[in-house]
């Protein structure tokens, strides 16, 4: 599989995360445009479940390293198989989606190939022979080409919905075993214990209809006002990284790079300024109204509607209208 499009895929529990199936869209329209094949890795142990997930999700071949010592394996550890499968393969471009694990994987394997890394991307694309990537700068208010050096297959770490995740003609890829001896892997960190998030019964990811609210509110006794204004529309109340990490809001309402990504046909941003981190996670929803006082911030950019004004005088107004229009206040 010389000189083809190789995928990193992601998987946890026997499921495939969605953000592989964004890099397999974007790894076959590469591959037609220059004529080359699709390729995916995949890692880990007692592989059949994510084998039978992925075999026919559009690449032409699927790599397996599949190994009790990867059942719980660390990031180093997974790096070093990586760099081994790409260093055998020599693909044209390494792609892998940029959520936790590919933050930490892409420039670990990158800094054991010797190889050009780029991460937080929003495209990928050969021109005239040499990978060229799209990446934002200074919170998403602009963005920089960037061309990578020609040197060892580049990587490229692409947001989570930057590239949406069609349905690709559906083929049946050939499973091929990748030979990576192991024992010869250094080992100088273990996996513990891996703790699960609890479960609960919020999933951002599932509402219609979701009132955002970011670093804008200033303060948390001012959240009840966006949660009155989501339960009023009938949705849910979701919020932006810095609340969570405030420990205002629990991390399953934060939606973003690090957060759940969602598309919803409603999204109200409040307060939010639109880093690229924040817009990786939410800029597939259907409808997008932002509320920021800056005109300037980056979410008017995705944004259908926006309204510079002071959350404090919107939210309560828009909440007013949404209970009338239910009836629950007179008109
Ligand atoms: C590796 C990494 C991963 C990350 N992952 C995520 C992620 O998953 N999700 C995420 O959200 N961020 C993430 N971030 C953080 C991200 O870079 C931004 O810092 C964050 O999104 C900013 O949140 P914010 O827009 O709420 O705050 P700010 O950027 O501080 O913006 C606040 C906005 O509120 C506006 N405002 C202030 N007062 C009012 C008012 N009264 N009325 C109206 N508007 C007002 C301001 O004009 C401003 O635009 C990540 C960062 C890194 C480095």
């Amino acid at each position: 599989m010389q000189s083809s499009i190789l995928v990193i895929t992601e998987h946890w529990n026997g499921q495939v995360d969605g953000i592989t199936y964004q890099m397999l869209a974007k790894g076959r329209q590469l591959a037609d445009s220059l004529g080359i094949g699709l390729a995916a890795l995949v890692l880990g142990y007692r592989l059949d479940g994510v084998i039978a997930a992925l075999q026919e999700k559009g690449m032409d071949v699927l790599l397996v390293v599949d190994h009790a010592q990867l059942a719980q394996a660390g990031a180093e550890v997974q790096a070093s198989v990586i760099a081994e499968a790409v260093r055998q393969m020599q693909p044209r471009l390494v792609l892998i989606g940029y959520s936790l694990v590919g933050m930490e994987l892409a420039p670990a394997i990158a800094a054991k190939l010797g190889a050009p890394v780029m991460t937080n991307c929003v495209n990928a694309e050969i021109i005239d022979g040499a990978a060229v990537v799209t990446r934002p700068l200074f919170d998403g208010t602009l963005h920089a080409k960037i061309a990578l050096e020609d040197k060892g297959p580049p990587l490229v770490a692409v947001q989570r919905g930057a590239t949406p995740s069609v349905q690709l003609p559906p083929r049946t890829a050939s499973v091929q075993p990748v030979s990576v001896d192991m024992g010869s892997i250094p080992v100088r960190s273990e996996v513990l214990e891996v703790i699960e998030e609890p479960v609960s019964d919020v999933d951002i990811a599932k509402a219609d209809i979701i009132v955002s609210v970011g670093r804008g509110i200033g303060d948390k006794e001012k959240i009840p006002m966006i949660e009155e204004l989501a339960q009023a529309l009938g949705g849910l109340m979701a919020c932006s990284r810095p609340l969570v990490d405030l420990g205002w809001l629990p991390r399953e309402r934060q939606v973003g790079a690090s957060g759940k990504s969602v598309s919803p046909k409603l999204y109200v941003a409040c307060g939010i300024s639109g880093a690229s981190q924040h817009l990786s996670g939410m800029s597939d929803s259907r409808m997008i109204v932002a509320i920021n006082k800056d005109p300037n911030a980056p979410i008017f950019q995705v944004a259908h509607y926006g309204v510079v004004a002071d959350l404090f005088e919107i939210v309560p107004a828009l909440t007013e209208e949404a209970k009338k229009a239910k009836g629950e206040v007179a008109s």
